[in-house]
């Protein structure tokens, strides 16, 4: 294990490689708001359990969470009805993009995992029962800020507006499960909180600190809040682990060894179960719409540390 010096200075190469790269994937346009991010911008953020935090690079500066959302709804779905949600959302890998539609219609409308699109729309719909949409989005919100322990995390309305705008993929996911019965909240509603907490933005260093409770068997190593039970983290890893980059996941554990989950915003949340909560942040996406340079990045720093859960 390296020291806190060392370490620092091994996330301080990273980002100078990563700042240097030229190889920087391709900044995602489908949601016409998130071109607007600057493809050079790398960040880096760990957040250990004894409550350091090792920060380099754009470490500070804001960034669509996008899909890291589902991590922390994952979360508050499961505090709230419990096993019940795997009746309506399966665990297993999906090996297709993140907003595919295939096998929703073989599989009658119950998505394959609650990290593709599909299944993050059955999740927020579980949050938003029994609620109001600005109340589930109020949870949400204040979830994260309380995770981060940080009230000035903010969602970018015009990134929701956007998304909202070109909504047509996710409207046709969400209709078709509504269809099977699958979701119990209008369609409008549910993807309105949707899109919004996609459109939550963080920096590498809130988002680090927001993952600590799965580093940590479920416990906020700061405040010693129970946010889940140790089998709850355990399995919410397990989860990131094997769907957390899509059909990309099966190479993420293969290269970085450590359960992680991406958005098209450039982030990644990795997990160092034990030891550490990572977050990066390049916004240049690979074909699989994870983040390019956060992947390599990750890659860099498990292997230096030992980190990855298959061993050195
Ligand atoms: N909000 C994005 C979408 O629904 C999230 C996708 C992602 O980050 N992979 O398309």
């Amino acid at each position: 294990m390296l020291n806190h010096e060392e370490l620092q200075q091994a996330v301080n190469e990273i980002a100078e490689e990563m700042r240097a790269r030229k190889d920087r994937g391709t900044v995602a346009s489908y949601i016409p708001e998130l071109a607007k991010a600057n493809a050079d911008a790398f960040g880096i953020a760990i957040a250990d359990n004894h409550g350091n935090v090792i920060a380099a690079g754009d470490a500070d500066e804001a960034f669509s969470i996008q899909s890291i959302s589902k991590v922390f709804t994952l979360t508050l779905a499961l505090g709230k009805v419990g096993d019940k949600l795997w009746r309506s959302v399966g665990r297993e890998p999906s090996g297709s993009p993140f907003n595919s539609i295939v096998q929703l219609e073989s599989e009658h409308g119950v998505p394959r995992n609650p990290f593709i699109n599909a299944g993050a729309i059955v999740v927020t719909d579980t949050i938003l029962s029994g609620h109001q949409p600005k109340e589930a989005l109020g949870e949400i919100l204040r979830f994260m800020q309380f995770l981060a322990d940080d009230p000035s995390i903010y969602i970018d309305h015009s990134v929701a507006a956007s998304e909202q705008r070109t909504r047509f993929r996710n409207s046709a996911l969400a209709n078709y499960m509504k269809a099977f019965g699958n979701l119990e909240n209008p369609v409008e509603h549910v993807l309105g909180v949707y899109f919004h907490q996609c459109a939550i933005a963080m920096t590498c260093r809130q988002m680090a600190m927001a993952g600590r409770f799965l580093s940590n068997s479920g416990r906020n190593p700061a405040s010693n809040f129970q946010v889940v039970k140790p089998e709850g983290s355990r399995r919410i890893n397990a989860v990131m682990l094997t769907c957390g980059h899509y059909d990309g996941s099966g190479e993420f554990a293969y290269r970085v060894g450590l359960p992680g989950k991406s958005g098209v915003g450039g982030g990644i949340l990795a997990i160092v179960p034990g030891d550490a909560s990572i977050c990066v942040w390049s916004p240049g996406l690979d074909e699989a719409g994870n983040s390019h340079l956060g992947r390599i990045a990750l890659e860099r720093l498990a292997k230096k540390m030992k980190w990855s859960i298959f061993g050195p």
